[in-house]
């Protein structure tokens, strides 16, 4: 079991400082290979970021981050220090550090992550790289290629039935999008099966935890809310997120409209509007 995330748009577009694809292939295989790693934990995730500061920017036990077209720092945890490498050397050192980790976790050490380990993970640091700013999600057009956001993060069948039609797979992002390379050009038949490719969708910021059915605590079938409040949502900034009850699973990590066990839709659109106007 592996959890790798990597900068979706890298080798597609001129965002990053170098193309992560070989490397992120290297280092699949190598962790596939290594029965030692089998241990992680499956919440353990491994963040690969081009250099653009796209993956870089979330939560993440162990990472990367180019600085160079050969160049890139290892990181661990969200210390922000970690250890300069070229792009030869940073799956031996992440391969390393997860070693490492998975060791001390298994003769006791008490760690789902490598943040929460009482002494610190590797050598002594070497880098404190400077980490850029998250870029805007991409959405639409990038160059030849194409972005489109999912609804609820949900695919559905008529969804895949016109993905088939232009690509034989997609690369899928932690924003609820798919990247569809040399598909820039069948974006307006994506769109009309409902998939959204542009940013002034309702589907761009509207959320929702899984609710009713799915989730027993909730109080309402929050998706079925969030498709009746899809046309009527009033233009805003922030994203707007339906729970089902307090947990709040799923909220962005910015800041965001909190639409909490709304017992209309009206109920829901006053919220939506209160909690706007007071970000204004
Ligand atoms: S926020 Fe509550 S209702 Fe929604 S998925 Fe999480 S636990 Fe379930």
């Amino acid at each position: 079991m592996r959890n790798v995330v990597a900068s979706p748009l890298s080798g597609l577009d001129a965002g990053g400082r170098c193309d992560v694809r070989p490397l992120v292939a290297r280092f699949d295989d190598a962790v596939c290979a290594d029965p030692e790693l089998s241990h992680l934990g499956g919440r353990f995730l491994f963040a690969i970021d081009d250099g653009r500061g796209d993956v870089i920017n979330g939560a993440f036990d162990l990472g990367f981050l180019a600085t160079g077209p050969d160049l890139g720092v290892v990181l661990a945890g969200s210390s922000g220090h970690g250890w300069e490498v070229s792009l030869g050397t940073a799956v031996p050192m992440l391969l390393t550090l997860a070693r490492e980790f998975a060791s001390r976790t298994g003769r006791g050490e008490s760690a789902w992550h490598v943040d929460e380990l009482e002494n610190p993970l590797g050598p002594a640091p070497t880098a404190r790289p400077e980490v850029p700013a998250p870029p805007r999600t991409p959405l639409g057009a990038v160059g030849r290629h194409a972005v489109v956001a999912v609804p609820l993060g949900l695919l559905r069948r008529e969804h895949v039935d016109a993905l088939a039609q232009v690509a034989d797979r997609v690369r899928v992002t932690p924003w609820r999008s798919l990247v569809i390379e040399d598909a820039a050009a069948a974006l307006p038949g994506l769109e009309a099966v409902g998939l959204v490719t542009h940013s002034g969708s309702p589907w761009n910021r509207l959320h929702a935890c899984t609710g009713l059915p799915g989730c027993d605590r909730s109080a309402l079938d929050t998706r079925a809310l969030a498709r009746q409040l899809a046309p009527l949502l009033p233009a805003g900034r922030l994203p707007v997120h339906v729970s089902g009850c307090a947990r709040r699973c799923g909220t962005p990590a910015t800041a965001y409209v909190d639409v909490l066990a709304p017992t209309s839709t009206g109920e829901a659109l006053s919220t939506i509007r209160e909690q706007e106007a007071s970000w204004t």
